[in-house]
């Protein structure tokens, strides 16, 4: 059994509640369970295979769930980049090896299979893209409507090609992702609409496994955990998900969970080492790295605790860093991801740069979404194939062999 809790004033709700912030306050929600009555042990989850429903027993879902076989996304050992910045321990979980290639499948099966047990008929979302390639697609999963709000010309195309192919309705608006998820959230209070952004606290429930899985494949607790940061949900769901571990007894400490942001969109990381007492949005955020284009990031509030009960820290990087990790990825580990996600390993080498980190820390990168999400920044970034004539000769002098 699980009940909504306001972070805020604490009220609380029931598990049928259709509801997204509190009533009484306005403030973020999280579901909360009785840890007493969860009867199953580690050993038990561990004979499971690797996925997202291995932890159904700290989900919320009591139907059978709507799902495409999310999670269980590989844990790459980061040996060559590690060994260039100096960190001998340095891992990337693949986010973007997922069935639409990035993490919000993970809140997606819960999110619409809680519109399922809600019995609610269309589901919608503002996105940068992948939740809305995400929604596209577990919706059809589903066999029910989907809506999806994207900020015009700001969204890679592989998402709006996803979206489009898995049958959403898709409407671009002339304004950005804070501004389409404003307009979103009013239609789906104002027509019955099972509203899927991460202000949604179930997507958080499914998205928390990402911390269960890194414990599950490493076989112990890393002291860092590292994400790109948008709207925040992820490093809320992930601390979250683990402070149950510790209530259960199952890990002793969470690792320091560290957030990354872009340069020109870092509301966190000005909160954070400015000492501020909440996040203050940027108006006008801009980075290559759309998916984490955001200035009014929604699980702020829930971020800066994740962040500063666990002693982790905030930075930011540069659109160069982020472009110039993503070729390293590719190149030195064969690690395919979308700019936003390099930009996990982009602030790990920054933060080893100006000495921040401890050089044996066992650090995880999340990298959150896939290469061929983005394939006009990568071939920007790349020169053009080199033509030559369907001839022999012509082959050898093109590799100058
Ligand atoms: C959504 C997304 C992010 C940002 O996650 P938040 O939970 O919004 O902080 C980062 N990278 C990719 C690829 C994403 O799709
Ligand atoms: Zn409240």
């Amino acid at each position: 059994m699980h009940r909504l809790v306001c972070i805020h004033c604490n009220t609380q709700y029931p598990p049928d509640a259709v509801i997204y912030t509190c009533s009484a306050c306005g403030h973020l929600l999280t579901v909360e369970y009785d840890i007493d009555t969860i009867s199953v042990s580690r050993s038990d989850l561990l004979s499971r295979p690797l996925s997202v429903w291995r932890y159904r027993e700290l989900l919320p879902v009591d139907i059978p769930p709507v799902t495409l076989q999310e999670g269980g996304t590989p844990l790459y050992h980061l040996k060559r980049i590690g060994e260039e910045i100096g960190l001998k321990n340095l891992y990337a979980k693949h986010e973007g090896m997922n069935p639409t290639g990035s993490f919000k499948d993970r809140g997606m099966t819960l999110g619409v299979s809680m519109a399922i047990q809600l019995n609610m008929k269309m589901v919608a979302c503002a996105s940068t893209g992948n939740t809305s390639a995400s929604l596209a697609a577990y919706a059809a999963r589903a066999g029910i409507p989907s809506v999806v709000l994207l900020p015009a010309g700001k969204v890679a195309i592989g998402k709006v090609a996803q979206a489009l192919m898995h049958g959403a309705r898709v409407i671009s608006i002339n304004g950005n992702f804070d501004r389409a998820l404003e307009m979103v959230h009013e239609l789906c209070i104002s027509h019955g609409i099972y509203l899927l952004n991460s202000v949604n606290p179930y997507r958080l429930e499914g998205q928390k496994t990402i911390g269960y899985e890194v414990i599950d494949q490493l076989g112990y607790v890393p002291d860092r955990i590292v994400l790109p940061v948008g709207n925040a949900g992820n490093i809320s769901a992930v601390y979250k998900g683990l402070t149950e571990w510790l209530d259960l007894g199952w890990i002793d400490t969470i690792p320091k969970m560290t957030g990354i942001q872009a340069a020109g969109s870092a509301p966190v990381v000005r909160a954070i080492q400015g000492d501020l007492p909440s996040v203050v949005p940027d108006a006008s955020p801009e980075t290559v790295a759309t998916a984490i284009r955001i200035g009014a990031p929604v699980n702020g509030e829930k971020a800066l605790i994740a962040i500063r009960k666990t002693g982790g820290i905030a930075e930011s990087v540069t659109d160069e860093e982020i472009l110039s990790m993503q070729r390293d990825l590719a190149r030195l580990e064969g690690i395919g991801v979308e700019p936003a996600s390099a930009a996990s390993v982009a602030g790990i080498k920054k933060l080893q740069e100006i000495g921040m980190i401890d050089s044996d820390e066992e650090i995880v990168c999340v990298v959150t979404g896939h290469l061929l999400k983005d394939p006009q920044t990568v071939i920007a970034q790349c020169s053009p194939p080199i033509e030559i004539d369907a001839t022999l000769p012509a082959l050898l002098s093109a590799l100058q062999l």
